[in-house]
Formats: C-alpha cells, structure tokens, sequence
C-alpha cells in the first residue's frame, strides 16, 4: 500500500499563509484504458496497488490497445503483473484472455465460470486480494449467467467494476436472464454497497443511456448527468452507487414518475418494461 507523498510545504512564520495540510492517504491506482478502435466503446481497468506494484487487468478485450499499456508500466517497473479479470464471458470482455496469456503464461483468470481460459471462478460475496486492495466478487446473473461484479477496498477507497451488469445511467441488456435477476443485481447486490463506492462500467454508454432516462424521468440528477455529458465524453470512475440511485432510472423502480411511465408498479415488472422501452429507443 502506498502512502501517496503529499509533503507538508514550508510554512514561512512572516507570511501569514496557512498550508491547507491534507492527511496521509492510501491509494489503490486505477487506470482506464479505452478500447474504442471497434464500436462498443470498451473499457479495461488496469488495478495497482501503489505499495507492492500488484497489479490485475479487468476485461482486457482487445490486446492491441491493452498490451503496449502494460508493457510500459513493465519496463518502466511500475506494475507487477498478476493476472486478468473478467466480469463476464462476452468476447468484448474475455476475449483477448488467450493472447494476453500469450504474452503472460499462466497468468491466473478470476472470471465467471463460461469466460475462455478462466482459471478460478470465485463464489458469491468471497475475497482475494492484489497487494493491500481486497476485492470482493458479486455474482449479478442477468446479462450472463456467469456475470461478476468485482467490490474493491484499499483504506477508504471503494470502487465496483461492473462489466455490462451496471453501466452509468443504465444497465446491460437481459441476454442469459430476466427482470427479476436484473432487479436483485442492481437494487440488492449494487444497491447495497456504500453509496461513495466509485462506479467503473465495461462501457461508456452514459450518452446514451441519459437520452433514455431523460425521456422518462427529467428529473435535476438525470438533468445534471446530461449536463456532465455535454461536457465530458467519458463517465467511468465518475460518479457513485450513490448518483446511480438518483439518475439511473433503473435503479429507481419505485419512482411514481417512472412507474407511471412504463405503466406498472411492481419493480420486477417496471424492471422489464424499462428495459423494453430502452430496446426500442431511438
Ligand atoms: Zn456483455
């Protein structure tokens, strides 16, 4: 674990400036690296722990844009390469796991159970650690049935990489499940993890997906990830569990709005309906 240097300035007795003294901090180091050559607009996430340079790649897809990043962290001696990490089996995620090992052999893959090459495939809610960074793996069958969402701790830092279960402002299409699968995954599982826990999807769809929930719920959070949107054309590690539960309509299935809005109240119901109606927008 490292202790980010933060060096406490020289204070000059005369001058009057008072240091804006910030506490010694851990952190774990998250590195986004955008996949966007093909038009899914991928992300994979390079985790490091600062302190012993541990490092593991979630859903490194597409090895061009992925392998001359870790060869530089390599040589450079910033990282330690300890394996992949897959949040589903879908070839935009696990797909590049048989080059990656290429490169890296016997490499662990912690993955769910259909994802190529994987290793180990990790039980519900059970632990494994890269350096200081503990991660816990959340099984949110819907989008897959071998979909895992990956809960890392290092301190007081907490983010979730949640693959094509929970993306900004939306959520991954029913391909192995159904609404009743997908309501569990993101208003149990997701829902209960700290509401500042840093949200880092498997795309950036957040375009999109806010076009949707504006036409359902113009509410001020739903107005102000449009705003950000305008502005910014990437979301990830941007906003929280806690933002999802204000402008993410589908984690807002009690909403009067949204039930009026698809027409039903029961939330498994308002679930599908939802996903239904985000299908068919254009
Ligand atoms: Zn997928």
């Amino acid at each position: 674990m490292v202790i980010a240097s933060l060096l406490r300035p020289a204070v000059s007795r005369c001058s009057g400036f008072k240091p804006n003294l910030k506490p010694l901090v851990r952190k774990m180091h998250i590195e986004a690296i955008p996949m966007w050559t093909g038009s899914h607009n991928n992300y994979a996430y390079l985790i490091i722990d600062e302190k012993t340079k541990d490092s593991m790649i979630v859903d490194p897809a597409h090895p061009p844009e992925v392998l001359p990043v870790l060869q530089q962290h390599i040589s450079s001696g910033g990282i330690n390469f300890k394996g992949i990490i897959n949040t589903h089996h879908h070839g935009d995620h696990a797909g590049g796991n048989k080059d990656l090992l290429k490169q890296f052999p016997g490499s662990p893959v912690v993955g769910g159970k259909d994802c190529a090459h994987v290793t180990k495939t990790p039980t519900h809610k059970s632990t494994f650690n890269i350096g200081s960074i503990t991660l816990t793996a959340l099984h949110t069958p819907c989008h897959t049935q071998d979909s895992i969402c990956y809960y890392a701790v290092d301190g007081d830092q907490k983010a979730v990489f949640t693959g094509d279960t929970l993306f900004v402002a939306g959520c991954g299409r029913f391909f192995e499940g159904n609404a009743k699968e997908m309501n569990k995954a993101l208003n149990e599982v997701l829902a209960a993890l700290p509401d500042d826990t840093k949200v880092y999807p498997g795309h950036e769809y957040t375009k999109s997906n806010i076009r949707f929930g504006k036409s359902v719920l113009d509410s001020e959070p739903v107005q102000k990830l449009s705003a950000f949107c305008e502005e910014n054309d990437r979301t990830e590690g941007k906003f929280t569990i806690g933002d999802e539960k204000n402008h993410n309509v589908f984690m807002r299935l009690d909403d009067p709005t949204i039930q009026k809005a698809t027409g039903k109240t029961d939330p498994v119901e308002v679930m599908a309906k939802l996903r239904e109606m985000k299908n068919n927008f254009k």
